[in-house]
C-alpha cells in the first residue's frame, strides 16, 4: 500500500533537510549559561577506530540519544555531548601495524565517527566537541595530575608490574583477566620491576564502597554496583602473629577465617618471604635454596592457578599457634604469593582446599575445628569443609559448640586482648598504575633534576607537548619511545636552572576518560579544566549509559578522582554520575560482535538504503535496551511499514480541513493506555516496549478510520525520540513551525487509560440489588452472566428459578425470580 502512495517519504531528502535545519538553527544547543532546567544526557565516548563505527556502537549510542530527546520533550534543556577518547593504545596499535604515524590517522578516523554520529541523527551538541589528544585537552589532564602529585595522591614506586610482552607496556592489574592480557587474550602477563607512577585509589576503598549504598548520591544499576563491589573487595578478617621458636620474632598472617585458627597445623611462606633465608635451618638450606631458585623462574599467572600439583619444601623452622601453643612446622610453597596479604598463611587444611591438598601430598597433621551440628568432632575429613553456615567449632577449647560466625568475632577480640592480633578490614583493590611506556599519551609532567630530585612542571608551562618523533615503536627495553629523545627531554630545571631531564612516560588512556564529563561543558575555557559556574550547573551527570565492560576501570577511576577533586575544593560533589544505565550488546548470529569473529556490521549501508530513522527504529526494537538483542536484518522492513503507516495518518489529517472528527471512545482509551506506557517505558528504557505501543495506538486507528489530529500529534512526538527526522518532518506538515523537539511530551489521564466500560443498574424482580461493569456494546447474555457473578445480586437469586429477564440497552437488567 505504501509503495502507491504519491506521498510515501523519502529518508534521504528528509533526513539531510532537517539536519541541516538543526545545524543551522543550533537545535541541539542548549544555552550552557543560562538553562533553567539542565539535564546533562552523557554516553562514553568513542575511540576513533579506522572502521567506523559499528552496529553495536549504533545500537548504544541511539539509545542513550532517544533518552536525551524524551527528556529534552519533557521539558529539560538537554546537553548531549560527544567526544573521542582517541590517546592509548588502541590507536597507536593500530597505527603500528598500518605503518603510519597515530597523529595522521587520528584525524581522518574522526572526520568519519562525526559523519555517522551526525548521519545517525544525534542530539549532539557539537560545538562542545572535545578529543583526548588536542593539547587544548591534554593540558588539563597533565593539570589534573599535577593537583593529584601536589596533594601527595600521585607517587613513584619501584616494584613489580603487570608487563604485556605483546603490547610492549605496562598493564593495570584491571587490564589483567585471568593472567592474559585484555588486549592480548592469548598473551599471558609477565612480571616486570619497573619504577612506575601510581594513583592512591585504594586509600579511598572504603569510600567508592560506602557511595554504593547511598541512593541519594547513584542510583546505578545493579549489574555495575555488584561489579564494583567486587572489584573493591572488602574482606574482614584478622592479622595474627605467630611466634618463632628460638629468638626469630614472629611471622604475621592475614586470614578472613581466624574462626579456625586451633586448626592450623602448620604455615607456609612464600618463597620470595624475606624471613625465609633467615628462619632456614643448616639441613634444609640447600633445598629451600634449590626450590627458591626453581620458583623464581615461573610466572605468576601459572601460580595463581588453584588446582595444580602442590609443591613445597620444610624450613626446618617452627611456629607456636597462639590458640593451641602447639608447635607447628614452617614450610615454604609456591602457592602462597608475597603479593597477596601478607606472604604468609597460617594452614587449615581441614577447612581449605589447598592447605588440604598440600596436608595430603605432604603427610601433614589435618585437625578438625568445624563440625555440623551433632557431627563427631574427630570425624574424618574426607576434603576441605570450608563454608561456615551450619557449622559449630569443636577442638577449639574454650569455643567448642559456638556457631562459626559468632566464633570469628569472639576470636578476633581474644586475639586482641592477648596481643596476638588484631581485627582487620582489607581490600582487594591496589593502587592504580598510570604510568605507560608507550608514545601515544599525554607526558607526564614530571622533571627530574640531579640537585632538586622530582619537580612538578610549572603549571604556567603546560602542556607538555607530546614531540612529533617518527620511531615511536615500543621495544623491550621497558623505556618509552621518548626515552630516544634527549633534544626533546633534557631541559632546564623549571627550580635551579641545571639541566635536568624530563618524565619519558605518557600517562593511561584511562586517566583521559577519567574526567572528560567535567571538559564538555567548559571546552570554549582555555584558561581553566572547568569552569565553576558551569560545572555547578551542569555536575554531576544526570544520566550516563555506557557499556558494562566499563563497569570497573573507568567509572572506579572516575569515581576516585571526582572524590579527590571535591576533597581539593575543586567540586561541589563526590560522585561523578548520578544515574548510570548499563546497555546491553548487540549480537551477530548468537555471538558478540568483534573483528576476530567477523561479524561486525558496518551501519551505513543500512542507513543509505531504509534511511537514518528506520535503522534506529530497528535497533531500539531489536530487544531490551540494557539487554541487546539480535542483529538480523531481515525484519528491518517492518519498521520502515511503520514509518510509512504514520507517514500515511499525517497525510490524511493533512487532508481533512474539519475539526472536531468523532472519535471512538476506544480510540481515546488506547490513546492515553498508549502514552501511560510509553512514558513509564521510556523511563525504563524499555524502549522495545514503547515502540510496540505506539504500533499498537497505530492499528487502532486506522482499525478505526480515525485521524483526529491531536492523537496524530501524540503519536508523532512520541515517536520523536526514535524517529527524530521523521517526526520534524511530520510535526511540520501537521502545521507547526517549530521543531517537534519544543512540543511537549504528552500527558494521559489514569481514569481514561481504563477499559472502555459501562454500569448496567442490576433489579431483581424490580428492586435494584446491585450493579455490574461490562464493556461497552455487550451482549445481553454476557450482561446476565455478568450480574448472575455479583455478590451482591446472587444472594436475591440463589436457589432461585429465573423466570424472565428484561434488558433495556445501556440502561437496565431486571431479574424476575420465584
Ligand atoms: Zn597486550
Ligand atoms: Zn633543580
Amino acid at each position: 500500500m505504501s509503495d502507491s502512495n504519491p506521498f510515501r517519504y523519502d529518508p534521504q531528502a528528509i533526513e539531510a533537510k532537517w539536519q541541516a535545519r538543526w545545524a543551522e538553527a543550533g537545535t541541539n544547543e542548549p544555552d550552557l549559561d543560562r538553562a533553567a532546567r539542565p539535564f546533562y544526557n552523557l554516553m562514553m565516548f568513542p575511540y576513533p577506530s579506522a572502521e567506523g563505527l559499528h552496529v553495536g556502537n549504533m545500537f548504544a549510542f541511539t539509545g542513550s540519544d532517544a533518552f536525551g530527546r524524551f527528556k529534552r520533550l519533557q521539558g529539560f534543556d538537554v546537553f548531549e555531548p560527544i567526544g573521542f577518547d582517541a590517546f592509548g593504545i588502541h590507536s597507536e596499535n593500530y597505527a603500528l601495524k598500518m605503518g603510519v604515524h597515530p597523529a595522521e590517522l587520528i584525524p581522518s578516523n574522526i572526520a568519519n565517527f562525526r559523519r555517522q554520529l551526525t548521519r545517525i541523527g544525534g542530539m549532539f551538541s557539537w560545538r562542545n566537541v572535545l578529543s583526548t589528544t588536542d593539547p587544548a585537552y591534554y593540558k588539563w589532564t597533565q593539570w589534573l595530575f599535577l593537583q593529584l602529585y601536589k596533594a601527595g595522591k600521585a607517587y613513584r614506586k619501584y616494584g613489580t608490574v603487570n608487563w604485556c610482552p605483546e603490547c610492549k607496556t605496562v598493564l593495570a592489574n584491571e587490564q589483567v583477566i585471568n593472567g592474559f592480557c585484555e588486549r592480548h587474550p592469548d598473551t599471558k602477563v609477565e612480571q616486570r620491576a619497573l619504577e612506575q607512577w601510581y594513583f592512591r585509589i585504594a586509600e579511598y576503598a572504603d569510600r567508592l564502597l560506602a557511595d554504593l549504598d547511598d541512593r541519594t548520591k547513584m542510583d546505578w544499576s545493579d549489574t555495575t554496583v555488584t561489579a564494583q563491589r567486587n572489584w573493591l573487595g572488602r574482606s574482614e578478617g584478622a592479622e595474627i602473629d605467630f611466634v618463632l621458636e628460638g629468638d626469630c620474632g614472629a611471622i604475621r598472617v592475614y586470614t578472613t577465617r581466624p574462626d579456625t585458627l586451633y586448626g592450623a597445623t602448620f604455615m607456609v611462606l612464600a618463597p620470595e618471604h624475606p624471613l625465609v633465608p633467615q628462619i632456614t635451618g643448616e639441613a634444609q638450606r640447600a633445598a629451600v635454596e634449590a626450590y627458591r631458585a626453581q620458583v623464581a623462574k615461573q610466572d605468576l599467572v601459572s601460580r595463581k592457578v588453584g588446582d595444580k600439583e602442590k609443591t613445597g619444601v620444610f624450613t626446618g623452622a617452627h611456629a607456636i599457634n597462639p590458640a593451641t601453643g602447639q608447635k607447628i612446622p614452617v614450610w615454604v610453597a609456591d602457592y602462597v604469593l608475597m603479593d597477596y596479604g601478607t606472604g604468609a598463611i597460617m594452614a587449615v587444611p581441614a577447612h581449605d582446599e589447598r592447605d588440604f591438598d598440600f596436608a595430603r601430598k605432604f603427610g601433614l597433621a589435618v585437625t578438625r575445628v568445624l563440625a555440623r551440628e551433632g557431627e563427631a568432632s574427630d570425624a574424618p575429613v574426607a576434603a576441605a569443609e570450608t563454608d561456615t553456615d551450619g557449622y559449630v567449632l569443636v577442638n577449639s577449647g574454650p569455643w567448642n559448640g559456638r556457631p562459626a560466625r559468632e566464633a570469628l568475632g569472639a576470636i578476633i577480640a581474644w586475639l586482641e586482648q592477648e596481643g596476638n592480633g588484631k581485627g582487620v578490614v582489607r581490600y582487594r583493590i591496589y593502587d592504580w598504575c598510570i604510568s605507560r611506556q608507550r608514545y601515544w599519551g599525554p607526558p607526564i609532567p614530571m622533571i627530574y633534576c640531579p640537585a632538586c630530585g622530582p619537580v612538578p612542571v610549572p603549571e604556567k608551562d603546560l602542556p607538555v607537548l607530546l614531540p612529533p618523533i617518527e620511531d615511536f615503536r615500543p621495544d623491550d627495553s621497558g623505556i618509552s619511545p621518548l626515552a630516544r629523545h634527549e633534544e626533546w627531554y633534557f631541559v632546564p630545571c623549571p627550580t635551579c636552572g641545571q639541566r635536568a631531564r624530563r618524565e619519558t612516560d605518557v600517562s593511561d588512556t584511562f586517566l583521559d576518560s577519567a574526567w572528560y564529563y567535567l571538559r564538555y561543558p567548559s571546552t570554549g575555557f582555555d584558561d581553566r579544566a572547568f569552569d565553576a559556574e558551569r560545572t555547578r550547573r551542569w555536575c554531576p551527570v544526570t544520566m550516563y549509559i555506557g557499556g558494562n565492560e566499563h563497569a570497573v576501570l573507568h567509572l572506579l577511576y572516575s569515581r576516585f578522582l571526582a572524590m579527590v577533586l571535591h576533597d581539593l575544593g575543586h567540586l561541589a560533589f563526590d560522585e561523578p554520575f548520578r544515574t548510570f544505565r548499563a546497555h546491553g550488546l548487540i549480537v551477530k548470529d548468537g555471538s558478540k560482535m568483534s573483528k576476530s569473529r567477523g561479524n561486525v556490521v558496518i551501519p551505513d549501508e543500512y542507513i543509505a538504503r531504509w534511511g537514518a530513522d528506520t535503522f534506529r527504529l530497528y535497533l531500539m526494537f531489536l530487544g531490551p535496551f540494557q539487554e541487546g538483542g539480535d542483529f538480523r536484518d531481515s525484519s528491518i522492513s517492518g519498521p520502515r511499514r511503520f514509518l510509512d503507516k504514520v507517514w500515511d495518518l499525517v497525510s490524511q489529517c493533512e487532508n481533512v480541513t474539519l475539526a472536531g472528527q468523532e472519535v471512538q471512545h476506544s480510540v481515546v482509551v488506547k490513546r492515553h493506555q498508549t502514552v501511560k506506557k510509553v512514558t513509564e517505558a521510556m523511563e525504563a528504557l524499555s524502549y522495545n516496549t514503547a515502540i510496540a505501543a505506539l504500533m499498537e495506538l497505530l492499528n487502532a486507528m486506522r482499525d478505526t478510520n480515525c485521524s483526529e489530529r491531536h492523537i496524530v500529534k501524540d503519536l508523532v512526538v512520541m515517536l520523536a525520540p526514535f524517529a527524530p527526522h521523521f517526526s520534524e518532518e511530520c510535526w511540520e506538515r501537521l502545521g507547526a513551525r517549530t521543531t517537534v523537539f519544543s512540543a511537549a511530551w504528552p500527558t494521559w489521564e489514569e481514569r481514561l487509560t481504563l477499559e472502555d466500560l459501562m454500569e448496567i443498574p442490576v433489579q431483581v424482580n424490580g428492586k435494584t440489588r446491585g450493579k455490574v461493569r461490562v464493556p461497552r456494546g455487550a451482549e445481553e447474555a454476557a450482561i446476565v452472566t455478568a450480574a448472575l457473578h455479583e455478590e451482591a445480586v446472587r444472594r436475591f437469586v440463589d436457589g432461585k428459578e429465573l423466570k424472565k429477564q428484561i434488558y433495556v440497552p445501556g440502561r437496565l437488567l431486571n431479574l424476575v425470580v420465584a
